[in-house]
């Protein structure tokens, strides 16, 4: 297969070799559901055919957001998922309008493109390893006669899946990142954290981690025990973290599993602040690559990467230019609001979630206000 790889900026392995921290972008699919250019819980991506502007300003925000990635939107554009969801557009068409929208934006920054391999109806065990990794081959030509910078292996939920989708992306000689998407309970047949963590390594991922599926606070346990696994194995590899942009249950329950979702999950999402919580902590757990993935919106990538702008050499992103803390309420009219100009009352602040009543919601206003 031919590759044509950008050479002229550092690759995604030089980065994080140098012990940079990437910053992901966000759920790119579930964002343009909201936008009215996808159908939801179907998450197709023919909108990079049909209305491209739409796509490539999301990434434009994105990266304006601090984003260093920009993930080409042909998450499901595999043969049969296109065929079952009668999309009009074929694999190659849609793959590679996603790379060139991905690489239009990327080429007016310093961002890097990746290409994605997520499940396929074609996946029925591990008789059809051979069929899944042909339909994963015929995914990866457009995508590299395009070319991107790494393939992401991602939103997997078998392993034996996963091993199928790193054997075809390794063929490619380009940097392979794979995420199993779980929490603590595993993949669908039980596959723990741990065995995934060790069973990507061995199938030559570069970077291993998880996305989607659970939010931070599940995700970060996952990725310990992920982190624990491969440091006792010695099989030690850079760590990406994309959770979902929505509070799930602390024992690994699915975001799926919420009778909220799809279209009801607004109150669950995370605040800006609370995904710039999670950046710090997937930092101090050791993570590198840290992105998020549906319900992770522009603001909550700027809140990230302002966040670690330290450890980025004091890079801010280009929306950031006002600053990040509120620090312009403290001259507020409203004397309530000026209270609010602190890193320390946003990071504490409590928002409302399903379930609390009013009194409690209030309650918990009252306590941020005077933390
Ligand atoms: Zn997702």
């Amino acid at each position: 297969m031919p590759v044509t790889n950008r050479n002229e900026k550092k690759g995604l392995l030089e980065r994080l070799r140098d012990g940079g921290v990437v910053i992901g972008d966000g759920g790119m699919i579930s964002e343009l559901e909201k936008r009215g250019y996808a159908r939801t819980g179907v998450w197709t991506p023919e909108a990079c055919v049909t209305h491209p502007q739409a796509v490539t300003e999301l990434h434009r925000e994105f990266a304006r957001a601090g984003a260093d990635v920009l993930q080409a939107v042909n998450f499901y554009a595999n043969e049969e998922t296109l065929r079952q969801q009668g999309v009009e557009q074929t694999v190659e068409e849609i793959n590679r309008a996603a790379c060139r929208l991905a690489r239009q934006v990327a080429e007016e920054g310093n961002q890097l493109i990746s290409a994605s391999l997520t499940a396929t109806p074609a996946f029925t065990g591990p008789a059809s390893r051979d069929r899944v990794i042909t339909a994963y081959r015929s995914q990866l030509r457009p995508v590299l006669e395009e070319g991107i910078d790494f393939v992401m292996c991602e939103w997997m939920f078998d392993i034996r899946e996963m091993e199928c989708a790193i054997a075809a992306a390794r063929e490619t000689g380009l940097p392979v990142v794979a995420c199993m998407s779980t929490g603590t309970r595993g993949d669908n047949e039980g596959v723990t954290p741990e065995q995934c963590a060790l069973r990507m390594a061995r199938a030559g991922a570069d970077v291993v981690g998880t996305n989607c599926f659970v939010g931070p606070r599940n995700a970060l346990r996952t990725i310990r025990r992920m982190r624990l696994a491969l440091a006792e194995a010695g099989l030690t590899r850079p760590l990406i973290m994309q959770p979902v942009g929505v509070r799930t249950p602390e024992d690994g329950t699915t975001m799926m599993s919420c009778c909220l979702w799809p279209m009801a999950m607004e109150s669950l999402v995370l605040t800006r602040f609370e995904s710039r919580a999670f950046a710090r902590e997937a930092y101090d757990e050791g993570v590198r690559y840290i992105g998020g993935c549906c319900y992770f919106r522009a603001t909550h990538i700027r809140a990230m990467a302002e966040e670690l702008s330290k450890e980025r050499g004091g890079v801010v992103p280009e929306a950031s230019h006002k600053g990040g803390w509120g620090a312009d309420l403290a001259t507020h009219a409203n004397l309530d609001v000026s209270k609010r100009s602190s890193r320390h009352f946003w990071m504490n602040a409590k928002p409302a979630s399903v379930g609390e009543s009013a009194n409690e919601y209030l309650a918990n206003w009252k306590h941020a206000l005077t933390n």
